[in-house]
């Protein structure tokens, strides 16, 4: 089983590379983003409750996202593996992430950190047109980043799990980039 984290500001290609990444190495992606929004389209209950800390930029409740996660990999019978992409997104995510692992016998082989200068991301947020990415929202959501993702990167790093990758070109050379450092870490897991 290969499993990752990925890492990474609004902006840092973090959505995209993962989906791309998942379909090649034949693993699960799971991305807590791409699940809220569709359960906004579709008014469930779920979408009802996140819908405004998104419209925000804020962050979603963690009980919220810790019960969506947990159903995610707890339903992924028989895959090779899986990216989470998107979370966790702040420490107390992570904790229950460990906890979750561990009660379902799993383990997560590498955090993935994409990484791309401030004004990279600001250019690409607000070239991409998504309905969070207005300039205020924009802005919140990078605060939010380095007052609660972040420390996630430290968080990783002193358990020897951390990968940095420049998230700074092409979509295809990330991706090379990616596939190569992922395989590469499974090889010397
Ligand atoms: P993303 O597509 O990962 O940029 O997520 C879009 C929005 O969904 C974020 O701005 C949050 O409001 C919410 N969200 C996604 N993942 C999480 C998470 N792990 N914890 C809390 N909120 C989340």
């Amino acid at each position: 089983m290969a499993k990752f984290i990925f890492l990474g500001p609004p902006g840092a290609g973090k959505g995209t590379q993962s989906a791309i990444v998942a379909q090649e190495m034949n693993l699960a992606h799971i991305s807590t983003g791409e699940i809220l929004r569709s359960a906004v389209d579709h008014k469930t209950s779920l979408g009802l409750e996140a819908q405004g800390f998104m419209a925000r930029g804020e962050l979603v409740p963690d009980a919220l996202v810790l019960n969506l996660v947990k159903e995610r990999l707890e339903s992924l019978n028989g895959s090779p593996g899986w990216i989470l992409d998107g979370f966790p997104r702040n420490t107390f995510q992570a904790q229950a992430l460990d906890q979750l692992l561990q009660e379902i016998g799993q383990e997560s082989d590498r955090a993935i950190n994409l990484d791309v200068p401030d004004e990279v991301l600001i250019q690409r947020l607000l070239g991409r047109g998504r309905q969070d990415d207005t300039e205020t929202v924009i802005r919140t959501r990078l605060r939010v980043y380095r007052e609660q993702t972040a420390p996630l990167i430290a968080f990783y790093h002193d358990r020897h799990h951390l990968i940095s990758v420049s998230g700074d070109s092409t979509v295809e050379t990330v991706t090379q980039r990616l596939k190569f450092a992922l395989t590469q870490s499974l090889e010397t897991a």
